[in-house]
């Protein structure tokens, strides 16, 4: 892309959300700096996220290690990366090395990789949990979710935080509200402090209902042409 345009008008944007992350917090009586913005950068190139880092902005979402490597290597290594696609056991020892959040902790195959990959210093990770029950979708059902926790904390170099969800494909922000309900419920249960839930189209009522962790992409860095 020409540069300039494009990401000026990703800054005005994040801007834009980090006003509206404020005050769906403070609706909900909550403070918004417990509240992190995962800038979803998947599908975009380096210059519209170096123009975010410039804005001040450290924290950004990508979906595919093919994606994310060149990513990683080219920009600054304050960046915290979120790992937030699907992570399938041959590529996750690969993400894990790269030290990022891992959203999407689904199963003890993959999680042995993350094990194996994961610093010395720990990792932080989140269980994915499948709260709309769509059939398609990834993530753990929530009635598995105790035996992976327990297969957690095998590996002491993997920081359980807490819990990820998405929404459902074709429901409303309003409706989204039970699944994001039940994955702070399930996290509160099992102790974990960071519920990552809400996206461009729903991270108000994700904050009503607990966020710590919104994932936004569209609202940013506007619509994606790739998948
Ligand atoms: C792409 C993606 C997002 C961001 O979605 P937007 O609707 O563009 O905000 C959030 N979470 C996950 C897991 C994603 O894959």
């Amino acid at each position: 892309m020409r540069g300039g345009e494009l990401a000026g008008f990703a800054v005005k944007s994040l801007i834009a959300v980090r006003d509206r992350i404020a005050r769906a917090a403070e609706s909900a009586g909550r403070d918004p700096d417990w509240i992190t913005l995962i800038a979803v950068s998947k599908t975009h190139p380096v210059s519209a996220i170096q123009q975010a880092y410039d804005a001040g902005h450290r924290d950004f979402g990508e979906s595919r290690l093919q994606e994310l490597l060149p990513k990683w290597e080219a920009l600054p290594k304050d960046i915290r990366w979120h790992f937030i696609g699907t992570l399938q056991s041959n590529k996750a020892k690969r993400a894990a090395q790269l030290g990022v959040v891992i959203h999407t902790i689904e199963g003890a195959h993959q999680l042995r990789e993350i094990g194996k990959g994961a610093p010395p210093e720990g990792l932080d990770g989140l269980i994915e949990v499948n709260t709309t029950g769509e059939h398609q979708k990834s993530g753990i059902s929530p009635i598995a979710l105790d035996e992976l926790v327990s297969e957690v904390l095998n590996y002491p170099n993997v920081r359980l935080r807490g819990l990820m969800t998405l929404g459902h494909a074709h429901r409303n922000a309003e409706e989204q509200r039970p699944f994001f309900r039940m994955l702070r419920e399930l996290n509160e249960a099992m102790g974990g402090t960071w519920l990552s839930m809400g996206m461009s189209n729903d991270f108000e009522v994700a904050i009503q209902e607990g966020s710590t962790h919104v994932r936004v992409g569209t609202a940013i860095f506007g619509e994606r042409t790739q998948a």
